[in-house]
């Protein structure tokens, strides 16, 4: 079902339902949904429910005073490039704050466990 708070109010003919005489626009119901996790039919209908709902669902869930940081030590990234030539990744780790680069193995590349070792 989607969670839009104005879903019903939207005039499509896949809204309306009912028997002749007795027809109402109404929520979409669908099995699964593309937005906002599954749970609402368009994006129109997301943004109706955070308009709606947004304020107060950040101060339940605690909302963000201070910035968040991304330090050094958490900023590296796996990445490659084609410096080798066609045909020949060249794969490594990539700090974002310092821009140091430290080669990976196409092995470490792909493994999802392989994390970089602090020095
Ligand atoms: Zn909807």
């Amino acid at each position: 079902m989607c969670q839009g708070t104005k879903c019903h109010t939207y005039n499509t003919q896949d809204r309306l339902k009912g028997t002749k005489g007795n027809k109402t626009f109404q929520t979409r119901r669908r099995s699964s949904f593309y937005y906002g996790k599954g749970n609402f039919c368009s994006l129109n209908c997301q943004n109706d429910w955070f308009d709606d709902f947004g304020d107060r669902a950040i101060d339940h869930f605690g909302r963000l005073n201070e910035p968040k940081h991304l330090t050094e030590e958490n900023a590296w990234v796996k990445d490659y490039d084609w410096r080798g030539g066609d045909n020949d990744r060249y794969y490594y780790y990539l700090n974002k704050i310092t821009k140091e680069q430290r080669p990976l193995t196409q092995e470490q590349f792909n493994d999802n466990n392989y994390t970089i070792t602090e020095r």
